[in-house]
């Protein structure tokens, strides 16, 4: 039997700043551990926390730009659980009054539709610390490091608007896009900075009614997201044919198995024993920090998307390859300001470039690539110029990659310009001798048999001929002219 797929996220991503979030300490990632602490963020008893104005305002303007509604006062309430990396035995979080409600993302789907997928709270919260657990046969022990307790992290919780693995991950991407753009978190799955956690369950065609969710953790890539999509359908498919019932839990992706399995009963608001913060005041939004944040908000992916279009006259799936990273919006705009061809950039980007990122690791990013926009630029500018042919620019890319040198300069030093006319004629005239089959066909009129005349040239050449160039010399010596 066939199910449809309800899929819902809670996505946390940690926010781009400097310090903690109800304390000074560093947010920075890799220090010696437990070195960026401080009574606050270890949960020495009467310590007090303080809100960071900065981690506030970049959760205003995530829910401003996910079109929330916000409310006239945020406050923050206590989520209580035990654990070794949660230091005071609660997370300061939001229950209640939420920094954003009811809002929406459009995601673009792969059929180039756009489908809304709604947003049920965006909400302020900090991140725990690491348990470490050293391998060994002689270890009985786990270590704790506290220099992320306390990073300020936002969860956006989603409606189960999604139905297939396939819009689960256009989502994962949009979402990441949409943060990177909106600048308020650096989106590093590999460091944790953007976690998807999935909730997802599975109804009979038709049904109109959810069935039992179960919730995923431990999902550190867009990858895994899409491989534990695909396990948990098996096993809940599984369950419901043979007409059991799904248990309500919270699962953890076991990676060495490819599969999910139980980590514990999922605990019910009422486990956590929610109340709020006596140490922290309310939060009142006015009109005028709402309206100071609003017009901070950047040019959105879609609507850049629909200006590449309209402004370069980039087809959608062009405009959607390039602006799904603000980084390579960014560099393609930067290319193009320093050379007008749109689409000979477009094109070198959509093969050569992503060709060579698609080989990095995940979080490898355009500003990564030692070829510099304007260097690019200067690469299809010796092709619009004629300097260089195509063929020829295929040549110098590797090396402009490896040297990050200027093409121009490259061009220069391996020897790569085109053959000028004089040292072209005899090149041309050995080709005719050797070929003199196919010049008769061309000059009885099959044109189809300049190509080869010119397959010839180039083999000779080594792809330095220009064959705007051999085309007439060819027609003027077969008096084609
Ligand atoms: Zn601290
Ligand atoms: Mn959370």
């Amino acid at each position: 039997m066939d199910f449809e797929i309800v899929i819902g996220f809670e996505v946390h991503t940690e926010l781009k700043t400097n310090s903690k979030v109800w304390c000074g300490c560093s947010t920075a990632f890799g220090a010696p551990p437990n070195t960026n602490v401080c009574p606050v963020c270890l949960g020495m008893p009467g310590s007090l926390p303080v809100l960071n104005g900065k981690a506030f305002d970049l959760s205003l303007k995530t829910a401003l730009a996910m079109n929330c509604k916000i409310p006239d006062v945020a406050s923050f309430d206590r989520k209580n659980y035990y654990y070794p990396d949660l230091p005071k035995n609660y997370q300061i979080s939001q229950n209640d009054r939420f920094i954003g409600t009811d809002g929406w993302i459009d995601v673009g789907q792969p059929d180039g539709t756009v489908k809304r997928i709604g947003i049920d709270n965006i909400h302020l919260e900090e991140d725990a610390g690491k348990n470490i657990h050293p391998e060994g046969r002689a270890v009985d022990y786990s270590l704790v490091d506290l220099n992320r307790a306390g990073t300020p992290l936002l969860e956006i919780v989603t409606r189960p608007d999604l139905r297939s693995r396939e819009e689960a991950a256009a989502f994962m991407n949009a979402m990441r896009t949409l943060l990177q753009y909106l600048d308020v978190s650096d989106c590093k799955m590999q460091e944790g900075s953007l976690r998807f956690e999935l909730n997802m369950s599975l109804r009979k065609p038709g049904s109109t009614e959810y069935g039992q969710k179960v919730e995923v953790k431990n999902l550190n890539s867009m990858s895994v997201v899409l491989k534990c999509i695909d396990a948990e359908y098996e096993r809940q498919a599984d369950i419901l044919e043979e007409g059991g019932r799904v248990a309500q839990e919270t699962r953890l992706w076991d990676e060495a198995r490819s599969e999910t399995r139980s980590m514990r009963s999922k605990e019910t608001a009422n486990d956590y024993r929610y109340f709020p913060d006596p140490d922290l005041v309310d939060y009142t939004i006015t009109a005028e920090k709402q309206a100071e944040i609003s017009k901070d908000l950047p040019e959105l992916p879609l609507a850049r998307r629909q200006r590449f279009m309209d402004e370069f006259e980039l087809s959608p799936y062009d405009a959607g390859v390039l602006t799904s990273h603000i980084a390579t919006a960014n560099y393609f705009e930067r290319a193009v300001a320093s050379h007008r061809n749109p689409k000979g950039i477009c094109n070198w980007i959509m093969s050569e470039v992503l060709a060579w990122l698609n080989k990095q690791p995940e979080d490898t990013t355009i500003d990564d690539f030692p070829v510099s926009a304007e260097n690019l630029a200067g690469l299809v500018a010796l092709i619009d110029k004629e300097t260089i042919t195509g063929k020829i620019a295929k040549q110098v890319f590797p090396l402009m990659v490896e040297t990050g040198k200027e093409a121009s300069v490259l061009v220069e030093e391996k020897g790569l310009k085109p053959l000028d006319d004089s040292s072209l004629e005899p090149i041309v005239d050995e080709v005719l001798a050797e070929m003199s089959k196919v010049a008769e066909d061309l000059k009885g009129g099959k044109e189809k048999a300049m190509g080869a005349l010119m397959g010839g040239v180039m083999r000779k050449t080594k792809g330095k001929a220009n064959p705007a160039v051999v085309t007439p010399m060819i027609r003027k010596k077969l008096g084609l002219e």
